[in-house]
């Protein structure tokens, strides 16, 4: 009865004198296992860059040198078009013929955030991984990362959410007809193309924001994701119907705030009882940190029972099943995509032939 109460009550209500430390029986493997599925990201989107770059010098070189084929992963790096393509999906029932696989991969993410809250962020995205080496290299140069304070630190954080509300209402507004004509556009076929060519031949303008980027990287945690990425933005609400939060028992709970600090979200982890917040990314770094068996945990609501241990009782996702349900979701939606025909892009050799080489002068439609 007294954990249904507190459960209802955002706060956990101040402990009179120092609560005796149960210490834990098991190490923490969380940010081991993280960290492997964040490694194995960066490796494959590395391997798919690469591919997809001798891919696009092939049609550049006339169709002379290597041949290779052009990796469908590189459209996880389209989600402009992963959620144009879903819009048209949800609005006529068929799957769009260009560019399917970034819907595919767009819907394995949103999936990913309604199970396991936003991890995509602190377990796959290759943004996220530089972004987290990044202020934990600050940290390491300058023994500390900065911190906004509250009263601008909140504003910002609602950059994204406005970037979001932006790109959503321009889509959202978009009639199915428009889409697909958008999708077929030349443009729209090389789309990641011409996201390969901003980064090849990168101008002075674009050049100056990302070092600003890197820079406030290392000085702050996680920058980009913090205030500017409008896909995690999307993630994080989706993440709000995740019935997985972060929970922690006040009873074997000892005050040490040691959670709140490893937050890299700096969520109030040691005065909530569960964190409902957008910006919680499910990366556990509380988790790891907190020295009390059964204090804190990655779960479903707790059971009501008198013992601590019998509340959590096949509530918790530790973090080998969370990998694997991470892996379960991207992998079969990938392989659906694959067995039903819908992965690949099938585009004529001689359309690919004429766009690439061009791809510099093609523009936008709607310029
Ligand atoms: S509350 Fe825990 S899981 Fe969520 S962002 Fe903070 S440290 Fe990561
Ligand atoms: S780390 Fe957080 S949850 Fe764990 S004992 Fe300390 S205050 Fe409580």
């Amino acid at each position: 009865m007294a954990a249904q109460v507190l459960e209802r009550m955002d706060v956990g209500a101040p402990q009179g004198g120092k609560k005796k430390l149960i210490r834990r029986s098991a190490p923490d493997r969380s940010q081991r296992i993280r960290h492997v599925a964040q490694v194995i990201f960066l490796v494959l989107n590395g391997w798919i860059a690469a591919q997809f770059y001798l891919w696009v010098r092939y049609f550049e070189r006339g169709g002379h040198g290597l041949q290779v084929s052009r990796p469908t992963g590189v459209e996880g790096w389209l989600p402009i078009a992963g959620l144009m393509n879903t819009v048209y999906f949800l609005r006529t029932g068929s799957i769009p013929a260009i560019h399917a696989a970034a819907m595919f991969l767009f819907l394995a993410f949103v999936l990913m955030s309604l199970a396991l809250k936003k991890a995509f962020c602190s377990w796959l995205c290759p943004v996220g991984t530089l972004s987290e080496a990044l202020w934990k290299l600050g940290r390491k140069l300058f023994a500390r990362n900065l911190r906004m304070p509250r009263w601008l630190d909140l504003p910002l954080r609602g950059l994204k959410y406005l970037l979001l509300a932006f790109f959503l209402f321009i889509i959202g507004t978009m009639s199915a007809e428009a889409l697909q004509s958008f999708m077929v556009t030349p443009y729209g076929i090389i789309a990641d193309v011409k996201m390969l060519n901003f980064f090849r031949d990168i101008g002075e303008s674009a050049a100056i924001v990302i070092a600003i980027l890197v820079f406030g990287s290392i000085l702050l945690k996680n920058f980009w994701c913090r205030y500017l990425c409008p896909y995690g933005a999307l993630m994080g609400l989706v993440s709000l119907l995740s019935p997985m939060k972060i929970r922690r028992d006040p009873e074997a709970c000892i005050d040490c705030a040691k959670c709140a600090k490893a937050c890299p979200a700096d969520l109030a982890v040691d005065r909530l009882m569960q964190i409902r917040s957008a910006e919680c990314a499910a990366c556990m770094e509380c988790v790891a940190a907190c020295p009390a068996e059964n204090a804190l945990q990655f779960s479903l609501r707790p059971k009501r029972a008198a013992a601590s241990s019998e509340r959590w009782r096949r509530r918790v996702v530790g973090p080998a099943v969370f990998a694997g349900i991470l892996a379960y979701i991207f992998l079969g939606m990938v392989l659906f995509a694959r067995a039903t025909s819908h992965w690949r892009t099938t585009i004529p050799q001689s359309v690919y032939m004429d766009l690439v080489p061009r791809a510099n002068s093609v523009t936008h439609p709607g310029m």
